[in-house]
């Protein structure tokens, strides 16, 4: 942890966002505590009973704006309480008096959109919130029997949202609120033209929140085709930043040399829980299987897998009854199991977003982490250029590397 005074610096100052876009809208103010944001009673019991006692920088920024029924768009780094920004946003609007679909929640993994509802319900507790999780990969029958019950809050893929609207179980009349979380995955690739179906069933009018730790200029200048004038915060350095978090590399030259090096590293792993990154399924499964083969006890988790499965490995990792989980990007973003203080990246991402939300699984909001990258001789230049790009500092990890965690 950054020494105090380090921790309180102007939360402007610096860029460590390399890649933003845009400042924050004139006009918006910051409300230093959830008393000040006018909420409900009964919502700001739940925050309480959660365990928050003070909004984080983008919290203090946003949450009003969203209150407001403004479009916005927000970006600040990960595990600084986005979720929670939005999550807030979405239970004040809610009028629980009926059972209409108000909120439309959308993300790119099942088990984010997951644990986006579990947080949506337990901030939300004083208030007969329902909230549905909208995933593929479950029973249809069943997500037919809870959409058609009523429910405030839909959180969900966009694969099976959309399904469930064409097949006129999720009713999106009410709806006055889209939230796109990890928004610049959702604007790319496969997702976009889904997202596009779903939007044009929104009622006109629909307030639109996108959120993300990396928004680059692309999906940025896409916004404009969905959203109206939209006010746009930012925080580039939270006093919960990536600070918090070492990131090292270890020059293994060539593949053959990773496996090694990971086996040497298995006891610093374990010291609180881990996350391996391999950059496709079938390594994932491949690393698992070698590893479990030397003895070593490791879970994994890729889309390839049983949604049951995903869900039973996902439980176990949270609970702490596993503590090395090797995964593909599916796990990049937004997933946050606090305990996690290790990433190693055994293959370096495909772009230079994939390494910022990889490494922030681990120094969850203001946590120590440390993040790790196997390097082969002719990755050190895509190394580089992610520390150029993110004006960060990647050094030779040290030998005493368990201690920094
Ligand atoms: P992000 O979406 O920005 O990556 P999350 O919303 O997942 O971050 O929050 C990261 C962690 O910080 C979570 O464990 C969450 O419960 C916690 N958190 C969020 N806001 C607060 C707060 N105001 N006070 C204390 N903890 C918080």
């Amino acid at each position: 942890m950054a020494s105090t005074s380090a921790r309180k610096r102007d939360i402007d100052e610096g860029d460590e966002l390399a890649n933003v876009e845009f400042e924050t809208s004139e006009g918006v103010e910051v409300v230093p505590t959830f008393d000040k944001m006018g909420l409900r009673e009964d919502l700001l019991r739940g925050i309480y009973s959660y365990g928050f006692e003070k909004p984080s920088a983008i919290q203090q920024r946003a949450i009003k704006e969203i209150i407001k029924g403004r479009d916005i768009i927000a970006q600040a780094q990960s595990g600084t309480g986005k979720t929670a920004t939005f999550s807030i946003g979405v239970l004040q609007s809610l009028d629980t008096t009926v059972r209409d679909t108000q909120a439309l929640v959308l993300s790119p993994t099942r088990e984010l959109a997951t644990q986006i509802q579990k947080v949506i319900l337990a901030l939300g507790d004083y208030m007969n919130v329902q909230c549905h999780a909208c995933i593929g990969g479950t029973n249809i029958g069943e997500d037919i029997r809870k959409l058609d019950y009523g429910q405030h809050v839909v959180s969900g893929t966009p694969g099976r949202v959309y399904d469930m609207i064409r097949r006129r179980n999720l009713r999106t009349r009410s709806i006055k609120m889209l939230v796109l979380d990890e928004a610049d995955e959702m604007l790319t690739k496969g997702f976009k033209e889904q997202l596009y179906d779903i939007y044009r069933y929104l009622p006109p009018g629909a307030q639109v929140v996108l959120l993300s730790a990396t928004l680059p200029h692309d999906v940025l200048e896409m916004t404009a085709k969905f959203m109206t004038d939209p006010v746009r915060v930012l925080v580039k350095r939270d006093e919960l930043t990536l600070e918090g978090i070492k990131q090292f590399f270890v020059a293994v030259e060539r593949e053959e040399w990773k496996f090694d090096t990971l086996c040497d590293l298995y006891d610093t792993l374990t010291i609180t829980q881990a996350v391996i990154f391999c950059n496709t399924r079938r390594k994932v499964d491949w690393l698992a299987d070698k590893l479990r083969e030397a003895n070593f006890t490791v879970c994994s988790l890729h889309s390839d897998m049983e949604q049951k499965e995903r869900d039973e490995i996902m439980k176990q990792f949270r609970a702490g009854e596993s503590r090395v989980l090797i995964s593909t990007d599916v796990w990049a973003r937004g997933l946050d199991v606090p305990q996690v203080s290790l990433v190693i990246n055994y293959d370096l991402p495909n772009n230079r977003e994939l390494y910022i939300h990889r490494i922030g699984r681990s120094g969850r909001y203001g946590r120590k982490g440390v993040a790790i990258n196997f390097v082969k001789s002719d990755d050190i230049r895509i190394l580089r250029d992610i520390e150029q790009y993110y004006s960060t500092q990647i050094d030779e990890m040290p030998m005493n590397v368990s201690e920094l965690i």
